[in-house]
């Protein structure tokens, strides 16, 4: 690479193949590529997890007992042997030139091999003191070959891909200095580097692999996080204002009578919070533009009514709406709510005698028989049917409607933009109908504008009022747990309800199935803990008519308890029941628990929730801690994201948008939020980046496979 040539782009350094690198041949190379490193670009994103101070290091001669210590020395001998049980003991001698060290690695086998004589290492771990000697047991080992440097690098390693930390540390030297003579490109604009005090993308990039002091390893970190926040949101953005830009949309009339009828009929008032979303659905609405917004709210928050009125105000102006749910049982409980709440509802109609008609809601369901179904379908057509819902068999069927003007979706995190694509052109001369999403699974601001950062997001951050808290405690041993089942025997004495939750277990239906029956059971058995009550039971293997049977039986009141799989975990409303039991919750996450909770506590009755049985993990410790301690979805989704990462909230949405290597939605939330608006400064002056080409360009390169896809559908 001769210099004089202009910088490396990352487009250029993705075409160098990593077998260009010396000491990279066939076996190198495809474990390499094991580790999905095929390019000179993947190897300089393959960053460091940590770095090992040299500095920092103990001599052997200055160990002391129970002291955690980082020592350097070379391997002297290594052995192996058996030991009780086929399980094999490696003994490891180091030295340095202050005296010797002993290590001892139980059931580690490979140690032997990768410890060979002559070889340079570091080990951390506390020595203790065996038969007069110090020594360590178990210790974390990093070899570093012939690193020189202050700090070494350790890279994240697999164990079968037989490539150590410091072999690629050494490829990484050599790449970084085959880039030195013609640089690496930076294309986010000076002005903004400035701004924030970042150094250069080359910089960066020498300063993560091989700083020369701590600090630098964590400024450069700074900024090649911006780099990936600043690239994911300069997508979502321009994403979002294409579509905005180019797609067409219908101008619904908004503010009109049957959204005031249906207002005033309402058994109470609406929130604060509920009435400002309303006020944001309606604004888009009005808009000539596709809607494409999202309304996070909490357990309870009142989403129905909200959803009710975009669809009422599509009605209103001669349009239809659809509300699609994740599963059939949700979309027949959103039905059931819906007709409840439009009770007779009519809608004013000058072309009619009486000048009203009356509000048409259909349920397209395959509990439904075949008749039923098809004329709900010629309803569509005709437009006779106004309000419909279903699963996502709703749009993705060739349904035909006469004049779709609104959708909502219950998405429980199962709607990405692959899914909207495909409302475009379902609406009245083949425009896109607006669109509003819905999920009961709030995730943190900062987090929402990476996972929904093509959406505007409303937030429904407010309970009706008189609600009573659900009170959440954590049953843990025989008397506690006896303490629970004396509360749900008093609960039904007063007329009330439970449910009891059987975990999911290793996301096998069928042993779900076994435990929810079982405990079913052992509950109901002569001198069970809820003998002679009337116990029903629901789970994933029932049909859709004994399910409806059950949950009618449940919902009437004939039934007092209800056990049952997390099936009822979203939707079944039954405000008589007020107390809650959760088997074995460490099996379960915060939003999934606490979403179980708001099955609960659907009234101005006190209601509890027990979390029944011992945490397995700490991990599961802290969930369940956090769920007792707070009963805000938004809260306890920063809770989540604290314990768990980011994994957890992007999940299927985030697919293919995964350019986040280094950036934590949580460590560096104030990030996102910075990046964003440098994406919608830049995106304001140059909304097509043509003055921006190398960003554009590696947006495309790192992110461009959903791009492609989303393109492709629209
Ligand atoms: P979410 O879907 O947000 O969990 P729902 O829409 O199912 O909540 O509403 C939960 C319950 O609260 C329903 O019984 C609903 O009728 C009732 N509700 C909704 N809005 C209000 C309000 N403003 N005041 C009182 N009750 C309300
Ligand atoms: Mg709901």
């Amino acid at each position: 690479m001769p210099a004089g040539d202009p910088p490396l782009t990352l487009r250029d350094l993705d075409a160098i193949g990593i077998t260009r690198l010396r000491n990279v041949g066939r076996k190198r190379a495809s474990s390499l590529t094991e580790m999905e490193i095929n390019s000179v670009l993947d190897l300089l994103q393959h960053y460091p997890r940590r770095y090992i101070d040299r500095t920092k290091q103990a001599r052997i001669a200055e160990l002391a007992q129970g002291e955690e210590v980082f020592v350097e020395g070379c391997v002297e001998r290594s052995s192996s042997r058996r030991i009780k049980q086929r399980r094999r003991l490696v003994e490891v001698v180091i030295s340095d030139d202050t005296g010797r060290l002993k290590l001892t690695f139980f059931n580690q086998p490979w140690q032997e091999q990768s410890l060979r004589p002559g070889r340079q290492v570091i080990v951390h771990g506390r020595p203790t003191r065996y038969r007069g000697s110090l020594q360590m047991t178990n210790p974390v080992v990093d070899l570093v070959g012939d690193r020189t440097g202050r700090f070494v690098p350790v890279y994240p390693q697999s164990e079968k891909a037989s490539v150590s930390t410091w072999e690629i540390a050494k490829f990484v030297d050599q790449a970084l200095n085959r880039c030195q003579p013609r640089g690496i490109a930076d294309p986010v604009p000076a002005g903004v580097l400035q701004r924030f005090d970042f150094m250069g993308r080359h910089t960066a990039l020498n300063g993560i692999h091989r700083p020369a002091a701590m600090g630098e390893s964590s400024e450069a970190r700074r900024r090649l996080v911006f780099d990936e926040l600043l690239r994911v949101q300069v997508e979502l953005v321009r994403r979002k204002r294409r579509l905005e830009r180019h797609t067409a949309g219908l101008s619904h009339a908004t503010g009109g009578e049957l959204l005031d009828r249906f207002l005033a009929r309402l058994p109470f008032p609406l929130t604060g919070a509920q009435q400002r979303v309303i006020e944001e659905i309606a604004g888009d609405l009005a808009l000539p533009h596709p809607m494409h917004r999202l309304m996070q709210g909490d357990v309870g928050a009142g989403k129905t009514v909200v959803a009710l009125c975009a669809l009422l105000t599509a009605v209103q102006g001669g349009f239809q709406g659809a509300l699609m749910a994740p599963t059939e049982v949700l979309a027949e409980q959103h039905f059931e709510t819906m007709v409840s709440l439009l009770g007779d509802l009519t809608v004013p109609d000058e072309r009619r005698l009486g000048g009203e008609r009356p509000l048409k809601v259909e349920l397209l369901s395959g509990s439904r028989g075949a008749a039923d179904r098809r004329r709900a379908v010629a309803g569509l057509a005709t437009g006779d049917v106004e309000i419909v819902l279903g699963t996502h068999a709703l749009i993705s069927e060739g349904l035909e409607y006469r004049a779709l003007g609104v959708v909502v979706i219950d998405e429980q995190h199962r709607f990405g933009v692959e899914q909207r694509a495909v409302l475009r052109g379902r609406g009245p001369g083949s425009v896109m109908p607006d669109l509003l999403v819905m999920t009961a699974t709030p995730i943190p601001r900062t987090a929402a504008m990476t996972v929904y950062g093509d959406l505007d997001v409303s937030v429904l951050d407010e309970l009706p009022a008189g609600r009573t808290p659900v009170a959440t405690s954590w049953a843990r041993g025989p008397l506690e747990e006896a303490r629970v089942w004396a509360a749900v025997r008093a609960a039904v004495s007063e007329g009330r309800q439970a449910y009891v939750v059987c975990p999911v277990i290793e996301e096998s239906d069928v042993l779900d199935v076994r435990s929810a029956i079982e405990t079913h059971e052992r509950l109901t058995a002569g001198g069970g803990e809820l003998a002679g009550l009337r116990v029903g039971l629901l789970h994933g293997r029932v049909t859709p008519a004994e399910k409806e049977a059950t949950m009618e039986l449940f919902r009437s009141g004939r039934l007092e308890v209800l056990v049952a799989t997390t099936v009822i975990e979203v939707g079944v409303d039954v405000p008589n029941a007020t107390v809650m039991v959760v088997v074995d919750p460490g099996r379960f996450g915060i939003a999934q628990l606490h979403q179980l909770r708001g099955r609960v506590g659907r009234s101005r009755l006190a209601s509890s929730c027990y979390l029944l049985g011992e945490a397995v993990t700490a991990e599961a410790e802290a969930r369940l801690e956090a769920v007792v301690a707070s009963n805000d979805g938004f809260e306890l989704a920063e809770a989540d994201l604290e314990l768990r990462g980011e994994g957890t909230i992007m999940g299927e949405r985030q697919r293919g948008r995964n350019d986040l290597r280094l950036a934590s939605l949580r460590r560096d939330k104030e990030w996102v939020a910075v990046a964003r608006d440098v994406a919608i400064e830049m995106l304001d002056a140059d909304p097509d980046l043509l003055g921006h080409r190398e960003l554009a360009d590696e947006i495309e390169l790192l992110l461009g496979d959903t791009d492609a896809e989303y393109l492709l559908k629209s």
